[in-house]
């Protein structure tokens, strides 16, 4: 069983992944269920600290994932691109380094964050409306994909599905929620629901503007572009060709 030892050495090792912003998937479903990727996928690793038996990994804007190993759980690190055996529970991809929960846990994000999500995005069926409207009573001068990252407003969009959905349903990023119809904002939440669903389903897919700067749109050919976006500045990626509308404020 692993003891508080196991616990500090795993927090050590993966110091190597603070500071990173982490590509993050849940292979298990046991995992898959907690919905936990889209709120943690691309956000900046701040600490990683060991608290009794207890991981703490503390992700920008305030997010905290508890991670207790329980009887068979263990993590390793690994380079990047090493093959991952068997179906771990939460995969945390960095730059170099890859950090691998595998054999069963507790995965929970702090309570408190917990009681102030918004409509689940992924809801069977999602309520399209009340995202709407929780929209439509912030400031309608923030930027449309700084606000599809407010899990207040709608939970478990993260920042791949921010810039996928954007992309699908033509919407830039930079447009402020005013500038917006509730149609053009119900499109982009639908398109998100859609391709989460998928990817839930089993379906692959490759990003189109997600980690794509530079390269071709796949619909009309211009260079994506990627400027950060928000109290975090975390990355948006956007075609400026066919996602008219605003631009980041500073260039
Ligand atoms: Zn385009």
């Amino acid at each position: 069983m692993p003891e508080g030892d196991a616990i500090h050495r795993a927090a050590q090792c993966l110091q190597v992944l603070v500071g990173e912003e982490l590509e993050v998937e849940t292979p298990h479903p046991r995992a898959a269920v907690k919905q936990l990727a889209p709120i943690l996928d691309g956000r900046r690793l701040e600490a990683v600290d060991a608290v009794g038996k207890n991981l703490l990994l503390r992700f920008e804007g305030g997010v905290v994932l508890r991670s207790h190993l329980r009887m068979k759980g263990r993590w390793r690190v690994l380079p990047r691109d090493a093959q991952i055996f068997g179906t771990p529970w939460l995969v945390l991809r960095g730059d170099e380094y890859v950090g691998v929960m595998s054999g069963g846990s507790v995965l929970e994000l702090d309570r408190g964050i917990a009681r102030r999500l918004g409509p689940d995005i992924l809801a069977e069926p999602p309520d399209f409306g009340a995202m709407v409207r929780n929209f439509r009573a912030v400031d309608p001068s923030r930027e449309v994909g700084d606000a599809l990252l407010d899990q207040r407003l709608v939970a478990g969009i993260g920042n791949l599905w921010k810039a996928e959905s954007l992309w699908g349903a033509r919407v830039s990023p930079w447009s402020s929620l005013a500038a917006v119809s509730d149609e053009a904002l119900r499109g982009v939440l639908e398109e998100a629901n859609r391709l989460m669903r998928n990817r839930l389903d089993g379906a692959s897919g490759r990003a189109r503007a997600y980690r794509r700067k530079g390269r071709p749109c796949p619909r009309c050919g211009a260079p994506i572009r990627s400027w950060p976006q928000g109290d975090g500045a975390r990355m948006a990626y956007w075609c400026p060709a066919c996602q008219k509308g605003e631009e980041p404020p500073a260039k």
